[in-house]
């Protein structure tokens, strides 16, 4: 269910639909948008009745969301979120570049990635301190030390961190130098930790679990905004099939599918995506083409002598020449991307006419 107000509802309105919902049993969450705030209301099992709310002052409809997946929907909120990681806008008109190593491996090594990451205009640095190896004998990160090799890395150059959260144990950690917390493939339908997420005031980058459809993609996402965190970007990784040509199989047509399904932003890893480096410049440009709000590119100073996912790493020149390529296209696009946003928007307003459950 959702309750959206008149563009003239104040503050006193939108706190009393709250205290009508929480005094129901439910929760409340106040969206805001371009015209009109809306309220979600989750945690009900049944259908709720709409004339709860309908008399209420301030309110214009109280409607049912037809989707499994409330708060991230389209219906929910018709304009598309803007999410910010260290003031960098994550979903806007501009796309964004998040580069550096699978792993940190020293100061020195994160540090030359973050330089060679800020020199090519990307403006996030990623970098795992916490790595969720497939062999427990594979380097596991260097934990703390290399969240403060992060942190170092962005007094140096001003990017924003992206980095892992691995368990809910050292999730607070994590959280307290992190700019953006990734969740990763593996962890996508850990419920404990998205819940933890959905408890965070930082951001979260959300990765598709490498079997997941769109739906318990989406599902996961709504995991952490249902706990109250809004600030979460989608990000395709590729998925397993059967092709042996490539790590995983990137799904780039995931990314129009969620852009009319939900109002979340979504970016893509090619690295992980397709596992070869040949393959990653090719299909970073194929994603903004296909219109993804960014990327997240693996980058290490000599790749050949990464402790972790050495052989899908760019080196700093070519993720410089991926950069400009990708700015190129983003270019050559400006003007479909503003306007399909417009369109979006639109679609997303008529389709909430034409609900019917909950
Ligand atoms: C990573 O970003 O280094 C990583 C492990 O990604 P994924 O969870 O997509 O495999
Ligand atoms: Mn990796």
């Amino acid at each position: 269910m959702l309750v959206v107000m008149k563009a003239q509802a104040g503050p006193a309105d939108i706190a009393q639909v709250c205290e009508r919902i929480e005094a129901l049993g439910f929760k409340s969450h106040i969206i805001p948008g371009e015209q009109r705030t809306a309220i979600g209301i989750t945690g009900n099992s049944g259908p709720i009745d709409t004339a709860e709310f309908e008399h209420l002052p301030g309110v214009a409809e109280a409607i049912r969301v037809s989707k499994s997946y409330k708060l991230v929907s389209r219906e929910t909120k018709p304009e598309n979120t803007v999410v910010l990681v260290n003031g960098v806008a994550v979903g806007g008109r501009e796309i964004v570049l998040c580069g550096g190593p699978c792993s940190v491996e020293s100061r020195e090594q994160i540090l030359e990635s973050a330089r060679a990451v800020k020199a090519a205009g990307g403006e996030l640095l990623r970098g795992g301190a916490y790595k969720p190896r497939t062999s427990p004998y594979s380097f596991q990160g260097l934990a703390e030390e290399g969240l403060r090799y992060l942190a170092d890395a962005r007094e140096e150059t001003g990017l924003g961190i992206v980095t892992e959260a691995v368990d809910t144990e050292t999730f607070e950690l994590v959280e307290s130098y992190a700019d953006c917390i990734q969740i990763g493939a593996r962890n996508m339908q850990n419920f404990s930790l998205l819940r933890r997420a959905g408890r965070s005031q930082k951001p979260v980058l959300l990765k598709r679990g490498m079997s997941s459809t769109l739906e318990e993609f989406l599902m996961a996402a709504e995991y952490i905004l249902s706990e109250g965190n809004y600030k979460v970007i989608l990000c395709e990784r590729g998925v397993r099939t059967f092709a042996d040509h490539t790590r995983n199989t990137l799904d780039l047509s995931i990314v129009p599918a969620v852009q009319i399904l939900s109002h979340l932003p979504i970016i893509v890893d090619p690295s992980h995506g397709t596992g070869k480096r040949d393959k990653v410049i090719p299909m970073a440009l194929a994603s903004i083409a296909a219109g993804a709000s960014g990327l997240i590119v693996e980058v290490h100073p000599v790749p050949e002598r990464a402790l972790s996912d050495g052989y899908q790493s760019l080196n700093p020149i070519e993720f410089a020449e991926m950069a400009n390529e990708c700015r190129a296209i983003a270019e050559l696009l400006a003007d479909k991307r503003r306007i399909a946003s417009l369109q979006k928007n639109d679609l997303g307003l008529r389709g909430k006419r034409a609900i019917n459950g909950d």
